[in-house]
């Protein structure tokens, strides 16, 4: 049946699922080269972000764009009641984490955000009709709509394809193939997990006490997005390298919020009552 409707509509059956792909980064091998960034521009030919400084850190690019897919943040970081050690800084290369629950999937009304058969989530350009629902969604800040003059279609969305074309042929993508030092590793996601997991083990008993993983199937992080196809390894809180402690699904705190809102206005109307019915 399946196959006589795809025939008639002339549509080819979807891909069969595959081995999971995704990226473990460990943060504790990163020196800031931005190589990644780079890499993941000239592979799909994103323009520069020009090399304005923002006075207050070395990072020119600042932040995710429609055309900035990876972001390598600079944290520096003064250890307290420590002279001998003074500052240190933390770096990580940030990207779509393609979420198990993506959020911009979810909110997507026209299906152009689809799971691709690796886990991961692809913006279909052809059919994004540029509505931006997908933004505020995703709880890390990544997807973004494109300027009204640039590279883009007004307006769509964009965001990393975890290299789904390098992918479809047995390609390391661009970033993970551009990294010198190995922080970015990408491969089977249960394979990398265990990885992280031994790589967390090891860094504890040298004393990083304070490294932890972010985005594994056992954190705190994937109660509601889920386990994260691109998770890391990070020597200190989420929150110190700008990752929300526990992402939220909007549709899961969407009950909360009405709730409130639904209180503050029996409130309201109770206390007007009151004011009210005192005057008369
Ligand atoms: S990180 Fe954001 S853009 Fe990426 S899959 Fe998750 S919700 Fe979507
Ligand atoms: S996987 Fe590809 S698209 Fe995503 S950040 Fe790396 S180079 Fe860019």
């Amino acid at each position: 049946m399946i196959e006589a409707y795809q025939r008639v509509m002339n549509v080819e059956s979807p891909p069969a699922p595959k081995t999971p792909k995704g990226f473990f980064t460990d943060t504790s091998l990163c020196i800031g080269c931005k190589a990644c960034e780079v890499a993941c521009k000239q592979w799909n030919q994103l323009p520069a972000d020009g090399y304005r400084l923002s006075g207050d850190s070395y990072d020119n690019t600042g932040r995710f764009s429609a055309t900035t897919w990876r972001h390598v943040e600079f944290v520096e970081q003064a250890k307290a009641n420590s002279r001998r050690d003074g500052q240190r800084w933390l770096m990580m290369s940030d990207v779509c984490k393609h979420c198990a629950n993506a959020a911009c999937l979810e909110a997507c009304p026209t299906g152009s955000l689809i799971r691709t058969e690796y886990g991961t989530v692809y913006v279909q350009q052809d059919i994004c009709n540029g509505c931006g629902f997908c933004v505020p969604a995703c709880p890390f800040g990544v997807i973004d709509r494109a300027p009204k003059h640039g590279t883009f279609e007004p307006g769509t969305a964009h965001k990393c394809t975890l290299c789904y074309d390098r992918l479809r042929d047995d390609m390391t993508p661009a970033c993970a193939k551009a990294c010198p030092t190995a922080s970015i590793q990408f491969g089977d996601v249960e394979e990398l997990q265990a990885r992280a997991r031994r790589r967390l083990g090891e860094l504890r008993t040298r004393g990083e006490s304070r490294a932890q993983l972010y985005g594994m199937p056992e954190n705190e992080e994937a109660r509601e997005v889920g386990p994260l196809h691109a998770f890391f390894l990070l020597l200190d809180k989420p929150a110190v390298y700008n990752l929300p402690e526990v992402p939220r699904l909007p549709r899961k705190s969407m009950a909360q919020r009405y709730a409130w809102s639904g209180a503050v206005a029996i409130g309201a109307a109770v206390l007007s009552a009151l004011v009210f019915g005192r005057r008369g």
